[in-house]
């Protein structure tokens, strides 16, 4: 793994792989601990946000607790699938790797080696050997408009464009900018079972203007968890339209403190660093030297940011929302040239940087945004190992090689990995539910016909395909000619 990457990359030192630990068998808790960090991690995900606190630091209490492997002793919650003889990325730092995972219904039960996890098997349990291919969390594309904006996106239908992101990978999607017409939409989708992956709302406050001025609609709303599928997450606000900024900084800190006050997730654009500047402004102001841990605020787009604005976002824990497609999303080649004569040296798409300094980083695509940029190899625009190779490999769109700049800042597929999986669940307070594969979370993963980490770090990502897509242990994509895969083929439509 470090090798090709080495090769890839020689000017580069190998950064993150040097705390890469062996991978280690996992001991078992014993039934009844298992018994209680289920309903644990049931009542977390159903719980309210300071409720839900006290419980995750349970099931975290949960996830370390080690006591002395016993007998197996299978627990009787649906179907169980054993997946054995691959790859299985985690995304856990406990145990980054492992060859075999157990699920029963919708979540994870066992993690471990081949020998491990085939022991807890029960005897009805669908066993599949995956061959050596790879296994990583569901991706969760943690910006996008895919179904709100879903005629822009190519799609007839909204079940078309679920599909479309099921074959490609992901089983969650932010939607940056809902209304109470869409919110009802999703709602209907979701009671008839047609919301196939896990979508989190983002309500806009401003539309893309500020022309008109802040409604009230949030007001009549707060964040909600309506199903294991749907939840109204946040606010959207919007701030710029190429480089005008739309308001000015009293307008805007007293309507963040507004919305902060109110128990609103905010997530608010940036692109150039004055924005940015604005923006920390209000988002200090209304923290009032808080920890963002607690709140989870977040900078959409964050392309231009100053030395002294990254030490303040690594400090307040400020998250960093970014699209791994740069250039391309809402930025293209041009704007992005502009953007760079513009600001200081070495501002612009400090992907690793922001990582580096501890700032909470997220990755996404912003489609359909992007959809016009000429990318004709590989997976669709906007597909997550789509935007893995242009984050590792910081090729444009149209394949042009990266700018010495752009190069200095490409990050490694195992980063990226995490921006799409762990680190997007910690923007919506799921880091305990989903976004790695461990006993207890939700059985959100995805089949990989390869390892995005032991192949060159090239063109040869791109034909990484996805074979199997399950969320909630529902098999909701499986590629023609994998079936073998593929347990059962119930889709959550189907069950219900
Ligand atoms: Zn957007």
């Amino acid at each position: 793994m470090v090798i090709c990457f080495l090769q890839a990359f020689p000017s580069q030192s190998p950064g993150n792989f040097s705390d890469a630990r062996p991978f280690r068998g996992r001991v078992l808790p014993e039934r009844l601990s298992r018994l209680l960090c289920t309903r644990v991690a049931r009542m977390t995900r159903s719980a309210p946000r300071i409720m839900a606190t006290a419980l995750t630091a349970l099931l975290t209490a949960c996830a370390v607790s080690q006591s002395p492997a016993v007998a197996p002793t299978p627990l009787a919650v649906g179907p169980e699938v054993v997946f054995h003889n691959g790859t299985i990325l985690t995304m856990e730092d406990r145990q980054p790797q492992a060859q075999a995972i157990l699920i029963q219904g919708d979540r994870i039960a066992v993690v471990g080696s081949d020998a491990e996890v085939l022991a807890h098997a029960g005897p009805g349990a669908a066993i599949i050997d995956l061959q050596g291919r790879t296994m990583v969390p569901g991706f969760i594309d943690t910006h996008t408009h895919r179904i709100s904006w879903v005629d822009f996106g190519g799609y007839e239908t909204y079940h078309a464009a679920i599909q479309a992101a099921l074959e490609q990978g992901w089983t969650g999607l932010h939607e940056l900018d809902i209304n109470e017409g869409f919110l009802d939409t999703l709602r209907a989708l979701d009671a008839q079972g047609g919301l196939r992956l896990r979508v989190a709302g983002y309500l806009g406050i401003n539309s893309t203007s500020w022309d008109q001025p802040v409604g009230d609609r949030h007001t009549a709303y707060q964040p909600t968890i309506y199903s294991p599928y749907l939840r109204l997450a946040g606010t959207k606000i919007f701030m710029i339209q190429g480089t005008r900024l739309y308001t000015d900084q009293e307008t805007l800190s007293q309507l963040v403190r507004r919305l902060h006050d109110d128990g609103w997730q905010i997530a608010i654009e940036a692109v150039d660093s004055q924005t940015h500047q604005v923006v920390l402004n209000a988002l200090e102001y209304a923290l009032q030297d808080a920890s963002n841990s607690t709140y989870r605020h977040r900078i959409e787009h964050a392309v231009a940011i100053t030395d002294q604005q990254l030490a303040r976002m690594a400090e307040i824990g400020i998250i960093a929302s970014i699209q791994l497609n740069l250039p391309a999303s809402a930025l293209g080649d041009r704007r992005l040239h502009q953007l760079v004569e513009q600001e200081p040296q070495g501002s612009v798409a400090r992907w690793r940087d922001l990582i580096q300094a501890g700032v909470p980083v997220i990755g996404n695509s912003d489609l359909p945004n992007g959809l016009d940029m000429e990318e004709i190899y590989g997976p669709p625009p906007g597909a997550p190992i789509r935007l893995l190779y242009r984050a590792v490999t910081r090729t444009w769109a149209d394949g042009l090689p990266p700018e010495p700049w752009m190069l200095d800042q490409a990050i490694t597929a195992e980063q990226a990995l995490r921006l799409m999986t762990i680190n997007a669940a910690y923007a919506t307070f799921e880091e305990n539910t989903r976004g790695s594969l461990a006993p207890g979370k939700l059985a959100d993963l995805v089949i990989l016909s390869a390892d995005p980490l032991t192949i060159p770090a090239g063109r040869d990502l791109l034909n990484v395909q996805v074979l199997v897509t399950m969320v909630g242990g529902n098999v909701e994509w499986c590629m023609p000619g994998h079936e073998r895969l593929c347990p059962g083929t119930t889709r959550r439509s189907d069950a219900e």
